[in-house]
C-alpha cells in the first residue's frame, strides 16, 4: 500500500477536555506520524467553508458553531494508507457505532460532539491539507 498523508482535526470537544495528547497517542500507536501541526481557533465563517460540502444538512449550523466554539488542532498525518487506517483508528462518526478502542468510542461526547475529523479520500485529503497548510508547513 503507498505512504499517504491525511487531514486530521482534533474538535473542540477534545481540547476543552485536554484530550490532545491522548488523541495523537492512538494514531501514533497505529503507525500513523504528525508531519504538520498547529492550534488555531476558527471562526464560524472558516469553519462553514471547511463542511462546505455538509451545507445543506441539517446540522451544519450546529457543526460550524461547534467546530468555531474553541481551538481545534490541525494536523497531517502520513503512512502506509493513512486515508483509510486514520478513519479506523477514528471509529464511526456516532460513537454509539464506533469500535471499541476507537478513538470516538473512547473519547466523543455525541454524533456531532465526536473528537476527531478525518479526510475521506485521497481528493479530499488533497483539498482538506491544502485548506490549512502551505507546502512549506508539511515536513515529514
Ligand atoms: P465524519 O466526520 O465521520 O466523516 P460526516 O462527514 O458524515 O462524518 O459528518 C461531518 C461531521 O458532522 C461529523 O463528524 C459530526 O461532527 C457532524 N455530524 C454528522 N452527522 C450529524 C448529526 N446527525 N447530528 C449532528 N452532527 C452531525
Ligand atoms: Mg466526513
Amino acid at each position: 500500500m503507498a505512504v499517504e498523508r491525511t487531514l486530521s482535526i482534533i474538535k473542540p470537544d477534545a481540547t476543552k477536555r485536554n484530550l490532545t495528547g491522548k488523541i495523537i497517542a492512538k494514531f501514533e500507536e497505529a503507525g500513523l506520524r504528525v508531519v504538520a501541526s498547529k492550534r488555531i481557533h476558527l471562526t464560524p465563517a472558516q469553519a462553514g467553508k471547511f463542511y462546505e460540502v455538509h451545507k445543506d444538512r441539517p446540522f451544519f449550523g450546529e457543526l460550524t458553531e461547534f467546530m468555531a466554539s474553541e481551538p481545534v488542532v490541525v494536523q497531517v498525518l502520513e503512512g502506509e494508507g493513512a486515508i483509510a487506517k486514520n478513519r479506523e483508528v477514528m471509529g464511526a462518526t456516532n460513537p454509539a457505532d464506533a469500535a471499541p478502542g476507537t478513538i470516538r468510542a473512547e473519547f466523543a461526547e455525541s454524533v456531532g460532539e465526536n473528537s476527531v475529523h478525518g479526510s475521506d479520500a485521497p481528493e479530499t485529503a488533497k483539498e482538506e491539507i491544502a485548506f490549512f497548510f502551505s507546502g512549506l508547513e508539511l515536513v515529514g
